[in-house]
Parts: structure tokens; sequence; C-alpha cells
């Protein structure tokens, strides 16, 4: 564990959505840098799993920025799809990163399964895996989740990604209709970051 006090850190993402949500849980008083200051495009996410995903993301950044760097990996998991997208979450948008498309593709597999998914429970969850980097050492990582399930319609502006098809488990709305403020507090990020955030 570091035993300086942390002032300064890269948000390893180029994810606007993330950037943001990840600000919001940081402390005020961090002085905090993403890979657009020095001009950092994201490395290849060749891992198999979130967690070694996410440090493959820290520990790029880290080194091409020399900076201490947070990076997350994170995705929707679909229980009767095979637990996909999963790590491809972001790569179902396409190279545009459209988010439409990416729901859509969802709905489409789903209906492949299974023609009378709407009328089920969908179960999914999202996971969201943190890695903290300095340099050559990895200094710690978590990992967060948020059961739930599949709306059988987008619903909601609100947040990122896969928002609109997301209904964490309790709730009746998803994520999407969720005020930022009131997901942020439930979410897989928030749950991951707790386990990192005696680093801060
Ligand atoms: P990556 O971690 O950058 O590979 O991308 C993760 C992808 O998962 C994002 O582009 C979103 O599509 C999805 N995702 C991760 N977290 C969330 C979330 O909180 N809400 C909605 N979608 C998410």
């Amino acid at each position: 564990m570091l035993k300086k006090k942390i002032t300064k850190l890269l948000i390893g993402t180029n994810n606007k959505g993330k950037l943001k949500e990840i600000k919001n849980l940081l402390p005020n008083n961090l002085k905090i840098y993403s890979p657009q200051n020095f001009k950092i495009k994201s490395p290849k996410e060749d891992g198999r799993t979130f967690e070694e995903n996410s440090l493959i993301k820290a520990r790029y950044f880290s080194k091409k920025s020399k900076m201490l760097s947070l990076s997350d990996d994170s995705g929707l998991e679909v229980d009767i799809l095979e637990k996909n997208p999963g790590i491809y979450s972001a790569r179902w948008g396409g190279k545009k990163g459209d988010f439409n498309k990416a729901m859509n593709r969802v709905f489409k597999e789903l209906d492949k399964k299974d023609k009378n998914w709407k009328k089920k429970k969908i179960t999914a969850r999202f996971v969201c895996a943190l890695t903290v980097h300095d340099l050559n050492k990895k200094l710690i990582s978590s990992i967060g989740k948020i059961e739930g399930s599949i709306s059988p319609v987008m619903k909601g502006k609100n947040g990122f990604g896969y928002d609109p098809i997301f209904i964490p488990k309790g709730k009746k709305i998803t994520f999407g209709e969720m005020k930022s403020s009131e997901k942020y507090k439930i979410d897989h990020r928030f749950k991951a970051f707790k386990i990192i955030k005696k680093l801060f």
C-alpha cells in the first residue's frame, strides 16, 4: 500500500460516461486527469475477464502517463445469453460505440433464445472491476456487482450504455430512468470503489 498521500490521479478511460461517474466517487481535493490530457489512446483489451482488462488498462495508462492510474472494466452479463455481452459490452456497440445498437443486439439475441422472453424475468447484472496501478506496480484491485433484470423496452435517457434496459433488483425503473445521483450510490462501480477507497 502507498505510504505517501495521493494528490493526483489519472482515470484510465476514454468513455465520458464512466469518467463522470468515477469522478463523482473520488474525493474533491484530488486532481483528476484523463487520457485526453496526455493524448493517450486506449490499449487493446485482450484479457479474458473484467479483472484482466482493468489491469491491462491501469498498467498501460500508468506507464504512458507516468502517473498513478485507476481503470475500470465493466459490462453487462445476461444469464440466458451465457453471460454475454460481458467483456464485449462496449464492442456490441460497434466502432462508433452506439449504445442503441448494443441494446438492440441484446434484444435480438434474446429473441433468438426465447421468443417469449419479454414475458419472463431475464436476470442480468452489471459487473465492474477496478485496478489502481503505479508505474510497474499494481496497488489494489476490486470487483463490484449489481443484480437486476432486462427491461423488454428501452426506458429513460439518463446514464449511458445499457442503462435504459437494466432494472436493478428491488426497483421498478431502469437505470436510464434513475437520477444519476441515485444510480451512482448503488451501482457496480460504487460497490467496487468502496473496496479501494481506503487508498484515497
Ligand atoms: P469497457 O469497460 O470500456 O470495455 O466498456 C464497458 C461497457 O459496458 C460500456 O461501454 C457500457 O456499454 C457498459 N457499461 C458498463 N458500465 C455501465 C453502466 O453503469 N451503465 C450502462 N452500461 C454500462
